[in-house]
């Protein structure tokens, strides 16, 4: 083996005999960690927290990370496959094979119904950070989609976004303040109030967050957690939980506003100098009452006046909201509402607020590089979620079944995915298999064998980011990943693979030709020494100057310098000009769940409990990991929370098997009878049904119940939340049989046999 860049460097900060410690990154999520790497000759065994780095950390996964990268199951050879789509046999072949056989397919699909019927999917699985800056559309700050069909002439890129982070990311604060959340921070540090609001940052990979939350309730900050579980955050902040109904954000928000302008409580200057849509919003919000609001959300009245007061009063509210406000009907309207709660409740770029958090405060790296899609070519998805493609500049990845398999509005024939399982991250897993099974050409690429290798045509094996090289910014704290172990087998690092499929295209020129040069683009103009970087392991903290505060005062927000807000007005849109045009409601309206208690009572009869999936536990990373033992064993069962008062009447006890039931199938979890849910209301484990995942983890894909068609209709997300479903008590070895009965041990799989 060669010897590692970091070694090179002279990063080894211990070398007892045989063994040694470098510095480096976390590879197994995209927190990436700052971490102690052991070695023992050439192997990985275990990684350490940095003592003293700020973004020293491990976690569950993190703590097995030899288990990971060392696992059977990595993919370590280009395969090409035969036989019937969805029940593959892989025949091992060369790089080079696999690449010219790949771009070949291409090219042919492109002849016959032009380039924009090859679509690109990128996932959560692919952790280096600068795959996400780096290939993202011009113009996009950020997005896991890349622009690597953009010269093929498609501008069918894809990803992740499109059924996470995107609505409360990017579509809700772009129509608000045209402030982009990954330019804002919340000042957990400086805070009075810490709203936490349908998130557990407990969970949160690192628990970063939860770490400065418990610092500030120490020192006297309060914290308020508006979820439908009691989760670990509300006991470790020794916070106050309001127990929402799923599904319900937008009119609690919408009656806090309420209570705030009827109490005269609101930041008057604010309003008056710096929003559009205020006296709309006030006519609006009148009719959310806290009473009638109660009897929307479930929440007591008096809890609602107290929490508006609280928010309106406080030195510095800040607002923590992750994925968990986006699943539902009216997901980005029930963000604007929160967003505009904070704003006009005078926490918005305030101390102990939501900061923006812009260079010079933040840092970019040098997005110039960045390539724009092919014009004259609509991405699908535009004609149903034209928000979405206005502010990512790519497809929505749901409607691809639609484009396959109708050929609407165009025909898509090619699909790569990179990094991605989409058979057990979105609805309805059946009717994407048989989409799968339409296409001419697929290309795989990950670093364990995922379902839909098994619809494959090449299937190429991944690095993982302890195997090769990159960058990591956090704030302004600027580090390299150095590749610190070999890859198995020929496993390549994603940006090898994508640089040589632009190379077989013909327009590899676009690209850097190697990582090192893609690093040095990404610092190019930015200040970065390289050298110095290059010297330190450690990082370099870039010095920022001393904050900034409601920056739209001061003209630091919008591209000509003129104080406002980079929106058409030039306000904060309480009313958004955006939405109006393509034809939504203006107004951070609400709408109940389309499948709920109230939005369709007669469905209630058979299906009286309110679902919900999506929650993330510490011991994998969406679907991965699932085949990993050792993580396995601390969480050997999807779990489906339900409270004592729902489980006595269907006698379910804790640890029994049961199924969950909604319209749209059945799927068996094991209960967790606890009263840290709102009752009438259900939490499913989601992420599973993975190829190799362990057995009673394989058999549960939450998405077999979840709708494909319930969406959001501004960003076309899924509803993984608020629907209705059953749950009764099933028989441990009933027809449906035990999970773990049914299929063979994981390391054992026939399918992972078959890669
Ligand atoms: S949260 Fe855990 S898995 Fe993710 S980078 Fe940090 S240590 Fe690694």
């Amino acid at each position: 083996m060669n010897r590692s860049r970091s070694e090179q460097a002279g990063a080894a900060i211990a070398k007892p005999t045989g063994s040694r410690t470098v510095e480096g990154h976390c590879g197994l999520c995209s927190s990436a960690c700052a971490v102690h790497i052991h070695l023992e000759g050439e192997r990985l065994r275990r990684v350490t927290p940095r003592p003293g780095h700020p973004y020293g950390a491990t976690c569950r996964r993190s703590t097995r990370a030899a288990d990971i990268v060392y696992a059977s199951q990595r993919l370590l050879y280009p395969q090409a496959a035969f036989g019937p789509r969805g029940r593959r046999e892989f025949r091992r072949i060369g790089w080079e094979e696999a690449l010219d056989s790949t771009a070949e397919a291409l090219r042919g699909i492109a002849e016959e119904y032009g380039p924009e019927a090859v679509c690109i999917y990128t996932g959560q699985g692919t952790f280096e950070q600068s795959l996400w800056q780096m290939l993202s559309p011009a113009g996009v700050p950020e997005t896991s989609a890349w622009n690597l069909l953009f010269p093929f002439g498609s501008p069918n890129t894809t990803g992740a976004g499109s059924n996470c982070y995107a609505a409360q990311g990017v579509i809700a604060p772009a129509l608000n303040s045209g402030v982009w959340k990954i330019d804002t921070v919340p000042d957990i540090e400086h805070s009075d109030l810490i709203v936490v609001w349908g998130t557990n940052p407990a969970s949160g990979s690192p628990p970063r967050h939860m770490t400065a939350i418990k610092r500030a309730c120490d020192r006297g900050a309060r914290a308020l957690v508006i979820d439908h579980r009691r989760t670990e955050t509300v006991r470790i902040a020794g916070g106050r939980w309001l127990a929402i109904r799923p599904g319900t954000d937008g009119a609690l928000a919408l009656a806090m506003i309420h209570v705030v302008i009827e109490e005269q409580l609101y930041d008057r200057h604010f309003v008056a100098r710096w929003t559009a849509g205020f006296e709309e919003l006030k006519s609006y919000a009148a009719g959310f009452s806290p009473e009638q609001a109660e009897s929307i959300t479930g929440i007591p009245a008096e809890q609602i006046r107290r929490a508006a007061r609280d928010i309106a009063r406080a030195r510095g509210a800040c607002f923590l909201y992750d994925t968990g406000l986006e699943y539902t009907n009216s997901g980005v309207q029930n963000i604007r509402a929160v967003m505009t709660l904070e704003a006009i409740t005078g926490n918005y770029d305030v101390p102990g607020g939501t900061l923006i958090n812009i260079p010079p405060w933040g840092f970019w790296v040098n997005r110039s590089r960045r390539l724009s899609p092919p014009t004259g070519k609509i991405p699908i998805g535009a004609d149903r979620y034209p928000l979405y493609t206005l502010f990512r500049r790519e497809a929505q990845a749901m409607e691809l079944p639609r484009a396959i398999l109708e050929g609407k509005p165009y025909p898509i024939r090619a699909l790569l995915i990179i990094g991605a399982s989409i058979l057990t991250a979105y609805p309805d897993p059946e009717l994407w298999r048989r989409s799968l099974e339409k296409l001419e050409f697929m290309m795989v690429v990950d670093r364990f064998p995922t379902e839909e290798a098994l619809y494959a045509d090449i299937v190429l094996p991944a690095a993982t980011a302890f195997e090769h090289d990159g960058y990591v910014v956090k704030g302004r704290r600027i580090s390299l990943r150095r590749q610190v172990i070999e890859p198995p087998g020929e496993a390549r690092c994603d940006w090898d693979i994508a640089i040589a499929l632009a190379n077989k295209l013909g327009y590899g020129h676009l690209y850097p030709r190697s990582i090192e040069e893609m690093v040095e683009w990404a610092f190019e103009g930015t200040g970065v020494d390289l050298a110095e970087l290059r010297e330190k392991p450690e990082g370099i903290e870039l010095p920022a100057p001393p904050m900034k505060y409601r920056k739209w005062e001061l003209g630091l927000l919008r591209p000509d310098g003129k104080p406002g807000f980079d929106t058409p007005t030039g306000k904060y849109e309480i009313t958004s000009t955006v939405l109006e045009r393509y034809g939504y409601d203006p107004l951070p309206v609400f709408s109940f769940p389309l499948e709920g208690p109230l939005g369709s009572p007669e469905l209630l009869q058979r299906y009286p409990l309110v679902f919900n999936s999506g929650s993330r536990n510490k011991a994998f990373f969406n679907s991965q990991y699932h085949h990993i033992p050792s993580l396995v064993r601390r969480y050997p069962r999807p779990l489906v929370w339900i409270h004592p008062e729902d489980a006595a009447p269907r006698r379910i006890a804790e640890g029994d098997r049961v199924v969950v039931k909604t319209r749209r199938g059945e799927v068996f979890y094991t209960a967790h009878v606890t009263e840290d849910i709102v009752p009438g209301v259900v939490e499913a484990d989601a992420h599973g049904g993975g190829l190799i995942a362990a057995p009673a983890w394989r058999e549960c894909n939450a998405n077999e119940l979840t709708d494909f068609e319930n969406r959001d209709p501004i960003s076309g997300f899924p509803v993984y939340k608020a629907l209705l479903c059953q749950v009764s008590k099933a028989d441990p070895y009933g027809s449906a049989g035990s999970a773990d009965a049914r299929v063979p041990e994981t390391r054992e799989t026939p399918s992972k046999d078959r890669l």
